[in-house]
């Protein structure tokens, strides 16, 4: 039996009352620890990771609202890369579950919903559905993020792909994509190609030119480095700027002392005085 065979029957026991039903860890090292993409309904707080019958060190847990993928090289599709990478995981789980309020909620009560939080529909995508991932069916939510998993160049071949549905009211576990079997017929060579979008595409960090950052060769904290040295380049820069402004409004004040000076208005009414002048990454909207 492997890994899923074993949580799958030692689940089905338990919820038909076998008090004994469990899996011994040991017995599955070399495909341990899994990674589990949930959903953040807090009512699955109490079902992790015991409905698998694993230890919690064995089970690296991620979430989203829906456990939703919205593409192969999406933000939580790089998350379960740098778990299988970083964190050592072995096989991944999407695990959707039953009554989830994100597939009960059509797309206009989400739109008056936002409405009433101040976001406004005019700032937001034309395609909402499109842009949150939202769903009318968790099995087929589960069917499509396991797809996109499965093709994505960030995940290695070997890794299996599991698609399971757990029980809201019992955690009982519901197999939908048994990942062994897409094993078998999933080989490097029957992946589709895919083009990387360009870093600006994904959020970019406007002059900071992320993308020149030569990422392939760059440790990830290397990144985090650079910036901060950047930001610490410029303030010389920024230190110069203020004396100068400072030196003309010494002269102003010396030469015009009338005029009115840079924090005060005509009428006297005080203005906000901004923040200090700081160098920080634009975010620029990703093209539709
Ligand atoms: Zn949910």
């Amino acid at each position: 039996m492997r890994l899923f065979e074993a949580i799958i029957d030692a689940n089905h026991r338990a919820v038909a009352g076998d008090t004994t039903a469990g899996l011994h860890p040991a017995e599955f090292a070399d495909s341990l620890p899994v990674i589990a993409l949930t959903c953040v309904d807090p009512r699955l707080n109490a079902f992790f990771p015991n409905a698998l019958a694993l230890p919690g060190e064995q089970f690296i847990w991620l979430r989203n609202a829906g456990n939703i993928i919205t593409g192969p090289l999406s933000s939580t599709m790089r998350s379960l890369a740098l778990a299988c990478a970083v964190k050592g995981g072995r096989e991944i789980a999407i695990i959707g579950h039953t009554d989830c309020n994100v597939a009960k909620t059509p797309t206009m009560i989400l739109l008056e919903k936002l409405r009433q939080l101040g976001v406004d529909r005019s700032r937001l995508p034309d395609n909402i559905n499109e842009f949150f991932g939202t769903f009318g069916s968790e099995r087929q939510n589960v069917i499509k993020a396991c797809d996109f998993v499965r093709n994505s160049p960030l995940i290695g071949p070997k890794i299996p792909v599991h698609g399971l549905l757990i029980d809201i009211e019992n955690g009982k576990l519901d197999w939908i994509v048994n990942g062994y079997e897409t094993l078998q017929t999933h080989t490097p060579a029957t992946m589709p190609k895919m083009d990387f979008p360009k870093m600006e595409a994904l959020g970019s960090f406007g002059d900071f030119a992320l993308g020149e950052m030569k990422f392939p060769d760059t440790k990830i904290g290397e990144v985090a480095t650079k910036l901060q040295n950047e930001i610490k380049d410029a303030e010389p820069v920024v230190r110069m700027v203020k004396n100068t402004a400072q030196t003309v409004a010494d002269y102003a004040q010396k030469h015009w002392p009338q005029a009115p000076q840079g924090n005060q208005s005509t009428s006297g009414v005080k203005k906000p005085v901004p923040p200090p002048l700081r160098p920080r990454p634009t975010f620029q909207r990703p093209p539709r």
